[in-house]
């Protein structure tokens, strides 16, 4: 009888922890290795899309997703002064609103026992059986296939050959979470909340069942930002950005007690992910902009493809199925890539440029009818 494969992720976000939920689901023996000494996340809002959701909720987490989300009521889009934008037979996506950390606790309390803290990657080498991971504690892991969910600065990326290109999008993304309790009406607030104008726009969405209203703004910058949950802004600044905008914009901004900046990088697919016994997933294979909301459902996507992809798989076809997973998830990801990057230049554009903004609202809504109604549980057992 052959032992089980094994499996070392690279990276304890989103995207790692979700591929060993969805690995140990198939019986794989998986290890991930967090550089972090404890679980991290920012205080910020997430929202999962019904692609990623709709895996998740196959999973012992079913109950939790429930539970602890906050079911997205649908999108509404506003132009700046609070003008309704419509959109005719617009589906309405069934997201779940969460906190990143909630989220990250969420997946940890099914993968706990699989993660190693403390472990910072240093090096990937290929070996005869597999790959070698060496960590900076100065401690290795020997595997027989390792996975990079090391996020947009991967050191798996590195070591297989490839170098990111990113370009600023001169944009920065403001971020914040205001107390329901602090403003009565914005319990109004069930779903996804857009308003455009002015080369900026502003989204809001409540989360922790409503008694937190997460706020990401996205405004012009000739400046490069850091790309960091953790770098400080100024609420005076950001206040001043959208002064005579819709109310419930202002009054979300003065209400805040602090906000942070995420400079926003755009950067083109890579030629390939695979090579060998080591792959990539999440942003550390496509890094995209955050404006259809997808990054992080992405990530998920992939973790649960590649668990069906590898799930009976014997050593010597290890570097046929990820080629597969490649071939399958690489032309996806990339779409939604161009499609992210798309959808910001909807929302920015709104005011400044008229005349391309019907065409701009339709490839806007078209994306919407591919990306969330795919299975990639499905897509996956396709291929075998
Ligand atoms: C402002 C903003 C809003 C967003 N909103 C959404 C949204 O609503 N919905 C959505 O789907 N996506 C959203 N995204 C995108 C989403 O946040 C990312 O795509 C997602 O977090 C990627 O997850 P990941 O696990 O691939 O990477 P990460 O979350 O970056 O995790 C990588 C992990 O690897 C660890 N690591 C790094 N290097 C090493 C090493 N050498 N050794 C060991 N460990 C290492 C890190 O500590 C980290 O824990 C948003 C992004 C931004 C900037």
């Amino acid at each position: 009888m052959t032992s089980k494969l094994g499996v070392a992720i690279v990276g304890a976000g989103i995207g790692g922890l979700s591929a060993a939920l969805a690995l140990g689901a198939r019986g794989i023996d998986v290890t991930v290795f967090e550089e972090a000494e404890a679980p991290r996340e920012a205080g910020a809002g997430i929202s999962i899309p019904p692609n990623a959701a709709r895996l998740l909720k196959r999973t012992r987490l079913r109950d939790a997703i429930e539970n602890i989300t906050t079911r997205s009521q649908g999108l509404t889009l506003r132009r700046s002064q609070g003008e309704p934008v419509s959109r005719p037979g617009a589906p309405t996506p069934q997201s779940y609103q969460i906190l990143r950390i909630e989220l990250l606790d969420m997946l940890l309390s099914v993968t706990e026992r699989k993660v190693r803290f403390g472990h910072r990657c240093i090096a990937v080498d290929e070996t005869f059986t597999g790959a070698r991971l060496t960590f900076a504690n100065g401690t290795f892991c020997d595997a027989d296939v390792v996975i990079g969910a090391d996020g947009i600065h991967s050191i798996v990326q590195q070591a297989i050959g490839l170098t990111a290109r990113p370009t600023s999008e001169g944009i920065i993304a403001y971020r914040g979470l205001v107390r329901s309790e602090k403003l009565p009406w914005s319990t109004e607030l069930r779903g996804l909340n857009v308003w455009m104008g002015d080369g900026c726009s502003f989204i809001c969405f409540p989360v922790s069942q409503g008694k937190l209203i997460n706020i990401v703004a996205f405004v012009p910058t000739p400046r490069d930002m850091e790309e960091t949950w953790f770098a400080p802004g100024d609420v005076g600044t950001l206040a001043g950005k959208y002064k005579g905008w819709d109310a419930p914009v202002c009054n979300l901004i003065a209400a805040l007690d602090q906000t942070f900046c995420w400079g926003i990088y755009d950067r083109p697919p890579f030629p390939y992910w695979s090579k060998g016994p080591v792959t990539l997933l999440g942003d550390a294979a496509h890094p995209m902009v955050p404006h259809f909301g997808q990054g992080a459902g992405q990530a998920i996507e992939d973790g649960f493809a590649l668990a069906i992809l590898l799930e009976h798989a014997g050593r010597d076809e290890i570097p046929e199925r990820l080629q597969a997973y490649q071939k399958l998830r690489l032309e996806r990801a990339s779409r939604v890539q161009d499609a992210s990057r798309l959808a910001g230049q909807f929302y920015r554009s709104w005011s400044d440029d008229p005349s391309g903004q019907a065409d701009r609202m339709r490839d806007w809504m078209s994306a919407a009818e591919w990306i969330f109604p795919y299975d990639a549980e499905t897509a996956a057992l396709g291929l075998l």
